[in-house]
């Protein structure tokens, strides 16, 4: 019988996402992992932001899902560079299919780069994929007590979204409870608030990531 202990496989996930950080790097292609549980609004975010800063950056995504491209076809049809990975099962993704990613992209064309990951609070945070900034998205749809029922992924997160706050009227999430249960855990972490529908928030966030992304 063979047995691989988990803390061997993060070990080497840990060695390709330092070379894939190198490579963005030296491609001065900031890096961003956005994750979130299904349904969070992750790819909504990311149009909204591309939306808002247009000509200011030039943007790339990469898509992780299990299956389908429904998500790469959004960002594909605004005219952005996009690369698809099928995870085929695999609940997130992990440095070394990013970098299969980032061999087809033109990296020195790209000063930002969005790995959008599979949608799952749970095991995603345990997987570095070479990246400057992680956003963690948290929907007003899907409760207050999430950040504290799934610590590791705010804890290891440097900036927080709450979107959909369109819904709130709707709804009784407390935004109070969610941000000091954020401050708890990541003191040192951006929150945003969002409404990509309605284009709440995302011109302040969109400066946020620009200003972060050129290193001020
Ligand atoms: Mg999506
Ligand atoms: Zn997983």
């Amino acid at each position: 019988m063979k047995i691989i202990a988990a803390k061997k496989l993060l070990k080497a996930n840990d060695k390709y996402a330092r070379e894939n950080r190198e490579r963005f790097t030296a491609s001065g292609t900031y890096t961003i992992n956005v994750v979130g549980s299904p349904g969070c609004g992750k790819t909504t975010l990311l149009e909204a932001l591309m939306e808002n800063l247009g000509g200011r950056a030039s943007p790339a995504v990469i898509e992780g899902d299990l299956a389908s491209t429904i998500d790469a076809q959004r960002i594909e049809s605004r005219g952005i560079p996009v690369v698809q990975i099928n995870t085929e099962g695999a609940c997130h993704l992990d440095a070394t299919m990013v970098a299969a990613a980032a061999d087809g992209l033109d990296l020195d064309g790209i000063d930002l780069l969005w790995i959008e990951n599979v949608g799952n609070l749970v095991c995603t945070a345990g997987f570095d994929l070479g990246e400057q900034l992680r956003l963690v998205i948290l929907s007003i749809s899907e409760g207050d007590d999430k950040i504290v029922k799934y610590p590791t992924i705010f804890q290891k997160a440097d900036v927080l979204v709450i979107t959909k706050v369109d819904l709130l009227p709707q709804s009784d999430f407390n935004l109070q409870r969610a941000e000091s249960d954020m401050k708890h855990l990541a003191p040192k972490a951006k929150i945003f608030q969002v409404s990509a529908r309605q284009g709440q928030g995302i011109d302040e966030l969109a400066d946020w990531l620009l200003r972060t992304s050129h290193g001020e």
